[in-house]
């Protein structure tokens, strides 16, 4: 039998516990699809080492990965301790200090990053930290100082978020150091730049004329982690390449019970709207610690996949984790089991709606026929993705290669589901010799052979952008020349 590839993708972030380029290996070697460098830690020029050695590894095990450069945001966070880390019993005393210099924190106080964060709390406010283990009452604030009582204790490490229960803090969505990073995030060539908190789309265009001041094309993110952004939704959606439903910090701000509904939510919305989703955070969080994750965490990963998301985000399970390969290889296998289930493979067509463009009905028709003959793959021929995008948001098990010449778009599209990047560096004038060529790559691929039929999309004139005008289906080992 034939290997069915995994159609969901893993997006895994570097950190100290994948540091090495073997650790970086075997990442790949188990299945990380797009790598995100977490601009919240680290200097740039980790983050540029970072990206070459992923650039570099990748290449050599033949994969299209792409970088995902993640702004911080005006997340506010905690600055260091002078060891690293604290232990908050319930009932202590304990201050968050602006004036407390970085690097100096201990068991009774830390620096924090955001400096008028006193301004914007009162006694009683309940202050959430790293991702709402750690939860503090406000007793007091005075001045410079927020003295609080640890409500929920815990160990409590360097740079961990702050949430205000309930939200509402007024910061500006890119901070000095978010433009700052843009700018590293542009050098390294990052495929994707995800932009943490945004309100609205007018968030997300700052981000897009800034990057595109650097001459970066990459896709933008925007991580949902605020109720108002869920009131914005579609806007939001409309003026970005892809969303994130970012768990941690929306939960903090919504709660946790709101979060299942509203995931499902975001996520047929992203499909609807030909938007690329992410789900993220504590996926496999107990992995951090444990070979094998709980069932909650199976049940939660497999979930996301029968929601219809692209990918599903890895965090400190593989930047700080015990395990980062074995957590990528158990939730690649919880991802390919779920694939197998009706409802990740039923086609769901657009029957009513009218559609813009001819490569968008292209897109269409060709996952309407795929989805109803026994095909056995679908090659995109495409310049800039925009293709295999619309057919990865239909519902198939039929994998989506997307075959172009640039090595961003390969890049960029191994984010969508159920699309497999293929490097095609040939523009072919004639239509038989494309045809042929796509199909032995494919067949050098191992998940096609002779007999299987094979829904090729392409434009009369290759090469040029948005021009996918035609399908053809062909049948693998028994294509005549004369086939234009
Ligand atoms: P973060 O984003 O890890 O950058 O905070 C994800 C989240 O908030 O869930
Ligand atoms: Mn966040």
């Amino acid at each position: 039998m034939r290997a069915v590839p995994r159609r969901t993708k893993i997006v895994a972030t570097l950190g100290p516990a994948t540091e090495s380029d073997e650790a970086v290996d075997s990442l790949i070697k188990a299945g990380v699809d797009v790598v995100r460098l977490n601009f919240s830690h680290g200097v740039p020029e980790e983050h540029k080492a970072r990206a070459e050695k992923i650039r570099r590894i990748g290449l050599e095990n033949n994969r299209h990965l792409a970088i995902l450069a993640d702004l911080q945001g005006p997340k506010i966070r905690l600055e260091k301790f002078r060891d690293g880390m604290i232990e908050l019993a319930v009932g202590d005393r304990f201050c968050l200090d602006t004036e407390c210099p970085d690097g100096t924190g201990d068991g009774t106080r830390v620096g924090i990053t955001y400096k008028k964060l006193p301004q914007d709390v009162q006694p009683d406010n309940i202050l959430m930290l790293d991702d709402g283990r750690i939860v503090l009452r406000v007793d007091s604030v005075d001045g410079a100082r927020i003295n609080c009582t640890v409500e929920v204790g815990g160990e409590l490490s360097d740079n961990k978020g702050i949430n205000l229960k309930g939200g509402g803090l007024t910061a500006e969505v890119l901070t000095e150091k978010d433009k700052a990073d843009l700018k590293t995030a542009a050098l390294i060539d990052a495929d994707y730049v995800a932009v943490s908190f945004p309100r609205n789309a007018a968030d997300m265009l700052q981000a897009r004329r800034l990057l595109d001041a650097e001459g970066c094309a990459a896709g933008l993110v925007a991580k949902i982690e605020r109720a108002e952004a869920l009131d914005n939704l579609e806007e939001i959606i409309a003026v970005s390449e892809a969303i994130m439903i970012a768990r941690g910090d929306l939960g903090v701000e919504i709660g946790d019970a709101k979060l299942p509904a509203v995931q499902k939510e975001i996520i047929r919305s992203a499909r609807d709207l030909n938007c690329v989703v992410i789900t993220a955070t504590q996926m496999m969080e107990s992995m951090r610690d444990n070979p094998i994750p709980t069932r909650a965490e199976v049940f939660d990963v497999a979930n996301a996949v029968l929601d219809g998301t692209d990918a599903v985000m890895l965090s400190a399970e593989t930047a700080t984790g015990r395990y980062p390969s074995l957590t990528v290889l158990a939730m690649s296998d919880i991802c390919l089991n779920a694939e197998q289930h009706s409802r990740a493979i039923k086609s769901r067509h657009r029957l009513d709606d009218t559609f813009e463009r001819v490569d968008e009905a292209i897109a269409m028709a060709t996952m309407y026929t795929a989805n109803h003959l026994d095909v056995r793959a679908i090659a995109s021929l495409t310049e800039s993705g925009s293709t295999a995008l619309w057919m990865s948001r239909i519902s198939s098990g039929i994998p989506i290669y997307a075959l172009s010449r640039h090595q961003s778009t390969n890049r960029k599209v191994n984010l969508y589901r159920g699309v497999f990047p293929v490097y095609f560096p040939t523009i072919h004038t004639n239509h038989a010799e494309a045809n042929r060529e796509a199909v032995d790559l494919m067949k050098k691929r191992g998940t096609i052979a002779d007999g299987d039929l094979v829904i090729i999309t392409k434009g009369d004139l290759m090469g040029t952008g948005g021009g996918t005008n035609a399908m053809k289906i062909v049948e693998v080992g028994n294509m005549p020349d004369f086939i234009a």
